[in-house]
């Protein structure tokens, strides 16, 4: 007799959250070890593992079936009433036998999350009836509705349930699903199928509901079902599986379960048969609206050559100053070429998309960064502003980003304010509709600490035994536990001699690297040419339509070919902006920074002094040390450090240090390696230099060369192998030395390991060096936009406080008069309106590529911002700005708290603002104000202000400013000009509440 044949059709992977243990290329693999040769992925309500899985199956020469065990509400799925989970959904298996079902699914998978969520994302019959094309159904496990009806003993509810499914999916694709896990229930319920399968002659299917790859790994599951559900595995009230058999069975087990019922078997190797489909990248990019008259191409082409003139209008003066390292005539080729490129390799379309949505950005303020990644080596990206640094200036080259020999979609990613980030997205899902875009979601798993961690408390080891444990294991992103027994010499021994440490270790190694939760990407996304949900199944966090996300991760949105971009939020793009906004308010001067002089000493001056305390990328001590060392004096030194300055590299920087400073001579092994590594004194840094190596001295195009690029930095033999050959051969026939082209090669292969994109180093060197200029050239002001974008931050604030001391700047301490939301600068030693009086004579605006020169100011001081003080939150500081303006400043504690709207400033807020000295210039008796907050409140409470009519009025009133300032007849004002004010001399009764008006205030404006 031969192997009896058996497909697993229903089966839990780690997407199933905290309730599935297997990883899917373990799973993939076992499978083929028991000779299996086909398999079915049915995870809880999603797809999340689908593309992961069908790449992985594929990979191995087995089919992938693609399904979800869904959850199917008993009724609508609009209905969310139903008091118990119980009642809110039955378990159903379904699975996609072609293209048509698998879009049904994805559809389905969606519609649960986006319309039916309501503790799970469910679905109902209506849904299931419209989009069962190209579906298989399964009757599902104990869960499932028919199973319910016979544990219920209703057998004709379960044959009522059957006719409305089986006339859903067609008499041979509705199955009766039978389990047998060793559970008495389920025997039961399993006699109910036959008899059913005996009155309807619907066909039997067996399935094994595996959670998990071998019976060994039942109790690492157990551990992870405690984990989701927050319990500890000795408790007894808790979700646990009952037995050992929900674990991926060879056939043979599978046969031994059904002795009696091998038809079951059967069915599942033809239902495999009827279930295949091609899942294949959509290949098409969403179309960009272009005015009449032009096509995409022509169209992108105009724009890019629009954006070129405008960038004339800067390199010209350049060019004829001999300020350019290049001809404008080099630059209107390379231009030429680029547009041919790009619209040979089709994605005209795609740049269309980036420059309309950064364009967008810009006219809105909303700060976009010079560039990211790749996208800065070309010049038509500058073109159109999409990057901000001259690409051929910088020597940047175009085929690291997009070349004809590798075609794939370029990838631009764009750093934009962190705060306005989602105006963008928001724009762009307007743009191409709400249906097209979405975000992508992404995957947290348990790392080796973490999942030490978690597995500790639900074996109930104390928080101290777990903690010693998890200190064992050494600091590193990739570290896995493994690679920690290996390393840590105390691990291993605690894992030798102690059966418990024993224990949590082999169940955290078993668990190591699951899934542990879904959420948003932080930046990445999709763009699609039609509604998403004909491509890619969505999610939603929050259920219904808010937060949608994809149910594939990047990777799998790349797969099947969406267009993919990362919005990234970066904070320094933030500061900067307030840094020259703040600078604007008070002296009127507008500060292009785009436009500031690259070669200013004092920037320079700030880096070889190593004074980078707040700058971007140059904070680290070790790198200040270098930048001592190294003394940079251009750009190109801060571009080159950033790139050298990470593991590997870093090796390098002792040596190039010396070569800067002529202690060691710079040599060159062939006079052609000299133009392209003398910028980096004969030490190859970037990735661009092996490309340009590889073409100067081989004939490599430069498409070729960013193959061979790629892959050093892989690291194939066999493609190394080949590539040295080539280059050899190029060689020899430029006639170079052939015992140097093996030794220039050995030096490439060595480096392209740690090499780094230039072009991305470039830009953020660039953005390092606005920031650099800022610190040097508005000293106070650079160190309030960076305290404010620091304030979170505790240990960050102490280091930034410092610094101001270190550079005699004053920082005064929080105000409820003088203080602005956030830190705000002024004069120091004095009054702090948030409004200096503009200079005496306003500086004419900046020419191109050239800056004002800075202000030769009084001493300035930075104020404390109220939002910066521990307890007070954005909202308060709000109220209190608002009363503060509308009612000029606070003349008591007691005065402050009948003005302000107590609802939003409570008495923590008060609280925070006596410990902090926030009143001091209106009562220094700090504790005396603290035993006094509660009358205070009371009273403020009982004033008008908290009368809603009143406060209806005042949000009526266009200008509350003005008004009370001329005396305004609103209640609001009536109450505080009627209140005894330091003007009017008299002093409340009532101790220290009542003496503060009289506290004057050394203001400019007294
Ligand atoms: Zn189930
Ligand atoms: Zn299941």
């Amino acid at each position: 007799m031969s192997d009896p044949e058996f497909v697993h059709l229903h089966l839990h992977t780690e997407y199933s959250l905290l309730d599935g243990a297997s990883h899917i290329d373990e799973l993939v693999d076992q499978v083929g070890k028991l000779g299996m040769k086909a398999l079915a992925v049915t995870d809880h309500g999603n797809m999340f593992g689908a593309v992961a899985f069908y790449d992985a199956a594929i990979d191995r020469g087995i089919k992938p079936i693609l399904g979800c065990e869904i959850y199917v509400a008993p009724g609508s799925r609009h209905d969310k009433t139903g008091s118990g989970i119980e009642e809110a959904y039955n378990h159903m298996t379904l699975l996609a036998a072609d293209e048509a079902g698998y879009h049904n699914l994805i559809k389905l998978v969606s519609i649960g999350y986006t319309e039916g969520f309501y503790h799970r994302p469910r679905i109902d019959k209506e849904v299931l009836a419209s989009h069962a094309k190209g579906l298989i159904g399964l009757s599902g496990c104990l869960s499932g509705e028919i199973a319910q009806h016979l544990r219920a003993g209703q057998e004709s509810a379960a044959l009522q349930s059957i006719g409305v499914l089986s006339e859903i999916f067609g008499r041979e694709r509705f199955f009766l699903e039978v389990m047998d896990h060793g559970i008495e229930e389920q025997r039961r319920v399993n006699q109910g199928l036959y008899r059913l399968h005996g009155r309807t002659g619907l066909p039997l299917v067996a399935t094994n509901d595996a959670h998990y790859l071998r019976r060994e790994d039942h109790q690492a599951h157990d551990v992870l079902l405690c984990i989701g559900s927050g319990k500890k595995v000795h408790e007894s009230e808790r979700l646990r599986f009952d037995t050992e058999e929900f674990y991926v069975k060879s056939p043979a087990e599978m046969a031994a379960v059904f002795p009696d019922h091998p038809e079951a078997l059967a069915n599942t190797v033809g239902i495999a048969e009827q279930c295949g489909f091609f899942l294949k990248p959509a290949g098409e990019l969403p179309a960009f609206d272009v005015p009449p008259g032009f096509t995409t191409l022509s169209y992108f082409e105009k724009v890019t050559r629009d954006g070129y003139a405008e960038r004339l209008k800067m390199l010209e003066p350049l060019a004829s100053a001999g300020r350019l390292r290049h001809t404008l005539d080099e630059y209107a080729a390379r231009l030429d070429k680029e547009i041919g490129v790009i619209r040979r390799v089709g994605f005209a379309g795609y740049f269309l998309i980036v420059w309309d949505f950064i364009r967008y950005a810009r006219e809105h303020g909303v700060p976009v960064g010079p560039g990211r990644g790749s996208a800065a080596g070309s010049l038509v990206a500058y073109s159109l502003r999409i990057t901000d640094i001259d690409p051929i200036e910088q020597h940047l080259i175009f085929e690291r980003f997009l070349n004809e020999e590798r075609i794939s979609p370029p990838d631009i990613d764009i750093d934009f304010c962190e705060n306005r980030r989602g105006e963008v997205i928001e724009y762009v899902t307007r743009k191409y509709g709400r249906e097209n875009v979405a975000q992508i979601i992404t995957f947290g798993t348990m790392k080796a600490k973490a999942v030490v961690r978690d597995v500790g408390r639900v074996l109930d080891m104390s928080y101290a035994e777990v903690d010693k444990i998890a200190k064992m294991i050494p600091f590193d992103l990739k570290m896995t536990l493994d690679k920690a027994l290996a390393e840590s010499p105390p691990l291993q021994d605690a894992y030798q001699k102690d059966p418990k440490v024993k224990e949590l270790i082999d169940i955290s190694r078993r668990l190591e690297g699951t899934t542990r939760h879904a959420s948003t990407h932080a930046a990445g996304v999709v763009i699609s040419p039609v509604p998403l949900t004909d491509l890619v199944p969505l999610a939603s966090f929050k259920g219904g339509a808010e937060g949608v996300t994809t149910q594939y991760d990047m990777k799998g949105v790349e797969r099947i070919g969406l267009l993919k971009m990362d919005f990234l939020g970066l904070r320094t793009l933030t500061l900067i902006d307030n840094c020259v906004k703040m600078i604007a308010a008070q002296t009127g001067e507008r500060l292009e920074i785009d436009l500031i002089r690259t070669d200013d000493p004092k920037t320079y001056e700030m880096f070889t002094a190593g004074r980078t305390s707040g700058l971007f990328q140059f904070e680290s001590d070790g790198m200040r040390d270098i930048l001592k060392r190294f003394k940079p004096d251009r750009l190109e030194h801060l571009t080159a450090l950033n790139a050298l300055y990470r593991p590997g590299p870093m090796a390098m920087i002792d040596d190039v240090v010396k070569r800067r400073h002529g202690q060691t001579k710079v040599a060159y092994d062939h006079p052609l390696l000299e133009p392209i590594l003398s910028e980096t004194y004969g030490v190859m840094v970037y990735q661009e230099q092996v490309m340009q190596i590889a073409s100067a001295l081989a004939g490599y195009t430069l498409g070729e060369a960013d193959i061979l690029r790629k892959a050093m930095g892989k690291k194939k033999a066999d493609v190394m192998a080949t590539q040295k050959g080539k280059f050899l051969k190029g060689c020899a026939d430029r006639s170079v030395n052939e015992k140097k082209a093996s030794k220039i090669w050995d030096y490439m292969e060595q480096f392209a390991g740690y090499g780094f994109n230039k072009s991305h180093s470039a830009a953020y060197a660039w953005l390092a060096y606005q920031t650099a200029y800022l610190k040097a050239n508005y000293p106070a002001y650079f160190m309030a936009a960076l305290l404010t974008s620091e304030r979170a931050n505790t240990d960050k604030m102490v280091q930034y406080l410092g610094e101001c001391r270190a550079m005699g700047i004053e920082v005064l301490p929080p105000d409820c008069n003088q203080s602005q939301m956030h830190f705000s600068v002024g004069n120091s030693g004095g009054y702090l309106s948030g409004r200096h009086p503009p200079a005496a004579s306003p500086t004419p605006p900046p020419a191109r590529g050239e800056v004002n020169p800075p202000l030769a100011a009084a001493p300035l001081a930075i104020r404390f911002g109220l939002a910066a003080i521990k307890n007070v939150g954005e909202g308060a500081v709000e109220a209190i700005l608002t009363a503060r303006s509308a009612g000029g400043p606070f003349k008591s504690v007691f005065e402050f708290c009948e003005r302000v709207d107590l609802r939003a400033v409570n008495r923590r807020v008060v609280e925070s603002f006596i410990k902090s000295g926030s009143f001091d210039s209106l009562e220094k008796r700090r504790a005396a104000l603290m035993a006094a907050i509660d009358r205070a409140m009371e009273a403020g409470q009982k004033r008008p202000s908290a009368c809603p009519t009143w406060r209806t009025g005042r949000r009526a009133s266009a200008s509350p400013t003005r008004r009370s300032r001329s005396g305004s007849s609103s209640p609001a004002i009536r109450s505080s000009v009627t209140r005894p004010s330091s003007r009017s001399g008299r002093m409340r009764p009532s101790g220290p509440w009542g003496s503060s008006g009289r506290r004057r205030r050394p203001s400019a404006a007294s």
